[in-house]
């Protein structure tokens, strides 16, 4: 499993708490950075191919330019068949690389996921993805509400995510993935009364068009208004019948706009009842068109789960390339890059500032055996998990999903809260596995807590 970050993007959603900077001149830099780091870490990339999945997801990668991302992918393709990255930046001579007709050469990733947004694509963009071996669309959408849409400050309306899933479709993806939010409540007001006085404005996050869409006063949504919108959402993603379906409900991130609205007071999430019964409501209508739920936030037709994120919850091992990307030794080590991509350009960027990597060196003789170079670079730390934190995240990873886990992995010492949550209703045991049943997956949280010691 092999992760990129592409940490950029237009414009910041009100919502959104991750990683991404609007310094879109760094792209190219970024770039050979990233071919950099790959350079580098090489070993540990190639003990990453089960699964065989390579995912790019950001920030917008939709932005980045096709020739920069396929000059990314030839150079992985490569050292995963054993040359280096310097063998083929020189001999394809680096920068000029240009989209070849064919994926000819390319890594066969089992799934190769591009994360895209719905104003980015076009048809000569989405022709150009499918050129280059990618075999999996993932859109955020959000909803089809275009006053939701205008308040979460995303960048296209409801019938350009609409088009923009006809194109996909149209240049041969057969593998789509549309992302939904449910669970907040969109303040709804005319873009024209909110542009001037908002609190906000000038607020570093917030750009032009966040400005518009946001209430001076929070003036709550009826609860029947919030079950009419999502309902239509809904309607309208079953309609479009993508292979994949991931709903999400909306947080108050650290550092979003919408975290900042809420601690001033001018914004009031709707209440649990509420997203419960949005929850319950995303259930039944996607189990009654034919979607499997096999994840607390993920849906899909037949045969269709994520591959990359189901790799996440079975702990296995990934390499997260970029700035802020997480790696994991399918163990117990863990590193992550710093999230900046100033230092990230300015360490990798520079290859004679970089001290030398024993080449081959993957054995796990330590953080930088692991990794590649953790240890090595202020741009990374890391950290070694104990038994503890081993068992709880295989615990919540596991009980996420509706596979569950095998009752006999888990400690004796557990076996009372173990009893006690059989005896609620709030875990089942089938086949000798533990699950959350799928009425009780909207608060697994609390009921993973109430397992761990
Ligand atoms: S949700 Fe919006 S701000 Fe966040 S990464 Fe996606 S496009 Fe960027």
């Amino acid at each position: 499993m092999i992760y990129i970050h592409f940490p950029f993007c237009k414009s910041f959603c009100t919502y959104c708490g991750f990683y991404s900077v609007r310094e879109r001149d760094k792209i190219g830099k970024y770039t050979e950075s990233l071919l950099r780091e790959i350079d580098l870490r090489k070993a540990f990339l190639c003990q990453c191919t089960r699964p065989s999945t390579l995912y790019i997801g950001g920030g917008t990668p939709s932005l980045w330019p096709v020739e920069q991302l396929e000059e990314v992918v030839r150079a992985i393709s490569a050292v995963l068949q054993g040359e280096t990255v310097s063998d083929y930046v020189n001999s394809n001579g680096h920068s000029g690389s240009t989209i070849s007709g064919d994926a000819a050469g390319i890594f066969p990733f089992a799934e190769f996921t591009v994360e895209v947004n719905p104003d980015d694509v076009t048809e000569e963009y989405a022709l150009a993805l499918r050129r280059l071996g990618v075999n999996r669309v993932s859109m955020g959408v959000q909803s089809f509400c275009d006053r939701s849409l205008r308040w979460m400050a995303r960048r296209h309306g409801a019938a350009e995510a609409v088009e923009a899933f006809r194109v996909l479709r149209s240049a041969g993806f057969g593998n789509i993935s549309l992302d939904l939010i449910f669970g907040y409540d969109p303040v709804l007001q005319d873009a024209a009364d909110s542009a001037d006085g908002n609190v906000l404005a000038g607020h570093p996050c917030v750009s032009e068009f966040s400005d518009r869409g946001m209430a001076r006063e929070f003036h709550g949504t009826s609860d029947e208004e919030l079950m009419r919108l999502w309902d239509n959402d809904l309607e309208t993603i079953m309609r479009l019948r993508p292979e994949h379906i991931s709903a999400y409900q909306m947080g108050l991130d650290e550092g979003s706009v919408l975290g900042e609205m809420a601690s001033s007071g001018r914004y009031r999430e709707p209440s649990d009842e509420l997203c419960a019964a949005q929850y319950s409501l995303l259930q039944r209508r996607l189990a009654s068109a034919g979607y499997v739920q096999y994840e607390v936030s993920n849906f899909s037709l037949p045969g269709r789960r994520a591959v990359h994120n189901s790799g996440y919850w079975d702990r296995s091992p990934y390499i997260g390339l970029g700035p802020g990307a997480h790696s994991f030794d399918g163990d117990r080590r863990r590193s992550w890059n710093v999230p900046d991509v100033d230092r990230y350009i300015a360490a990798f960027g520079d290859s004679a500032a970089l001290p030398p990597v024993a080449s081959g060196s993957s054995g796990d003789s330590g953080a930088s055996g692991s990794f590649g170079f953790l240890g090595l670079l202020s741009v990374a730390s890391g950290e070694v998990l104990t038994e503890e934190d081993i068992l709880t995240e295989t615990v919540m990873l596991a009980l996420r999903t509706v596979d569950g886990l095998p009752l006999l992995r888990l400690p004796r010492f557990m076996q009372a809260s173990i009893d006690r949550l059989l005896s609620t209703g709030s875990l089942i045991l089938r086949d000798g596995r533990l699950r959350i049943p799928p009425d009780r997956l909207f608060i697994s949280d609390s009921i993973i807590r109430e397992l761990l010691p």
